[in-house]
């Protein structure tokens, strides 16, 4: 993008009137309130249906935009903008490349005059004209961070399409949107609100590896490559189809991807997606088919869905069921283990542990309760397993506390906290949800990793002891030091005092 880009601390990038050192460390209160009268309480209103928080506000996760950026990115023939302070810019892009992005993050900078002024959208208006070309782009998304959507730059005033380009401009704040998770689905539903207004509107594009004959199932939440390969094997008996996964990897997966006679909600989190598949007139499947109780069930739901006869879901299901019971026995998993993660596929991964054998006693996920999780939630509370939606790291740390694990899987705090406490761990993200789940090839495909982690357990003890031994501290004294260092609890007590009387002083002066 030409637009110059001009590095600008935090604090100049937001306007004095919402206050100082807001960010989705800080300020969230204010945030909220500058965005509901600078005209976004309708977006925001639809997230909090969407979206609901509790029993605490927010999950610990990254930055909830990554969500949508990544999802963009992913897409061919697409560019992904982001409209924000310079500093979140630079995390996410970072994360972005992180994660192997390989395009380009577009940026409209600002400053407090840009913003308070509304030349910031006229820098938006622009950058998209001057990126708007056919010949590369089927899309732009433009994507405001917390502080333009605070300040309610109006992306939705910005032309439908330039030149045959789409666009699509949507607000993903911190304290808006809760998880990175949920903000794929923002992303995923305003794409598929648009193309099926122009569904609607006349003839689309087709697939362009259009599946001849057989009516499909839609795939909703991003999945191991191999899962949809396994699953439109499983629905072969049936008559049927994998269809495109949602978020699509091009723009027209988008309208095959509604033309499907199923939806297989996978991913339980995808609210606003579901909206349009439903308003499309398609039915919505839950859980997935893991294990061999949930491929069971999910055959038999797909099938009803589809209105194939129960000949052919018995077809399907004797074709696959043996082989997966076959393969959860030949790899049992043996060991307490205790869960938790931010991706939105955990109760099926839990489903999975459970029928390999595991002693699972908690899974905790970031992402909310909703219906189409609700048999898995059933069938592993009838198990005993402890299922926590919406959970805390504090609710994380204190099961796998209870439980005393022999592996504990999960985010980074949860690993490097049972690490420490010689609890063999796994991250959830990279070595647990990046491996196929679904049907023959999902049993016994997490057997391995778990177990050989949990053989680890004499390692840690090994280390803890090698430290220990040497004098490596822990917490505030950790490292190696010549003296060791002295705590000195008072001096914090006292900082908070202050940072406590400051803050009512604040509360006080706002109330005049
Ligand atoms: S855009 Fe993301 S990183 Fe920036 S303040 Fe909001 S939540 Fe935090």
């Amino acid at each position: 993008m030409d637009m110059p880009v001009t590095p600008l601390a935090n604090s100049q990038a937001v306007p004095t009137a919402l206050g100082d050192g807001l960010g989705c460390h800080s300020g969230q209160a204010q945030l909220l309130a500058a965005a509901q009268s600078a005209g976004k309480s309708e977006v925001l209103q639809q997230y909090a249906a969407d979206y609901p928080k509790g029993p605490h506000d927010q999950p610990q996760s990254m930055c909830p935009a990554f969500g949508s950026l990544r999802v963009g990115l992913r897409m061919r023939r697409t560019a992904t903008v982001l409209s924000g302070s310079a500093c979140c810019v630079y995390g996410l892009t970072f994360t972005s490349h992180f994660y192997g992005a390989r395009r380009s993050v577009g940026y409209v900078p600002f400053n407090s005059e840009s913003l308070v002024t509304g030349k910031l959208f006229e820098d938006i208006r622009e950058a998209t004209f001057k990126l708007a070309d056919p010949a590369l782009y089927d899309a732009i998304v433009l994507i405001n961070l917390c502080v333009p959507t605070a300040s309610g730059v109006p992306l939705q005033l910005l032309p439908r399409q330039i030149n045959g380009v789409r666009v699509i401009g949507i607000d993903v704040p911190g304290f808006g949107v809760p998880t990175h998770a949920e903000a794929k689905d923002v992303l995923a539903g305003a794409m598929l609100k648009y193309a099926r207004a122009e569904v609607m509107a006349g003839p689309v594009q087709a697939p362009a590896n259009a599946r001849q004959g057989k009516p499909t199932v839609t795939l909703l939440g991003e999945m191991f490559p191999a899962d949809p390969v396994i699953i439109g094997m499983m629905l072969d008996p049936m008559g049927l189809a994998a269809g495109p996964v949602v978020p699509t990897r091009e723009w027209r997966e988008l309208y095959a991807a509604l033309d499907g006679s199923v939806v297989a909600a996978v991913h339980p989190f995808y609210t606003a997606s579901i909206r349009e598949f439903q308003a499309a007139g398609r039915p919505i499947v839950g859980s997935a088919p893991v294990g061999h109780d949930g491929t069971e069930a999910w055959l038999q739901a797909v099938g009803d869905a589809a209105n194939v006869g129960q000949d052919k879901i018995d077809a399907a299901k004797n074709r696959m069921l043996p082989a997966i019971k076959g393969a959860l026995a030949a790899k049992p998993i043996r060991g307490r283990l205790t869960m938790s993660g931010y991706e939105g596929s955990e109760l099926l991964v839990a489903r999975l542990l459970v029928e390999s054998g595991a002693d699972l006693r908690y899974v905790g996920t970031a992402c909310p309760r909703t219906e189409w999780s609700a048999a898995d939630c059933d069938w592993l509370q009838s198990r005993g397993v402890q299922v926590q939606y919406r959970a805390s790291l504090e609710q994380d740390l204190a099961a796998m506390r209870e439980y005393q694990p022999d592996l504990a899987i999960g985010t980074t705090p949860v690993v490097q906290a049972a690490k420490e406490a010689t609890i063999p761990a796994l991250y959830f993200t990279n070595l647990i949800s990046a491996r196929p789940l679904m049907g023959p090839a999902g049993a016994g495909s997490l057997a391995q990793v778990v177990n050989a982690a949990i053989t680890n357990k004499a390692r840690f003890e090994t280390m803890n002891e090698f430290f220990g031994a040497s004098g490596v501290g822990q917490g505030d004294r950790a490292g190696v030091w010549t003296e060791v260092p002295q705590l000195r609890p008072e001096f914090r007590a006292d900082f908070k005092r202050q940072v406590i009387k400051l803050h009512k002083k604040r509360k006080a002066e706002e109330m005049v």
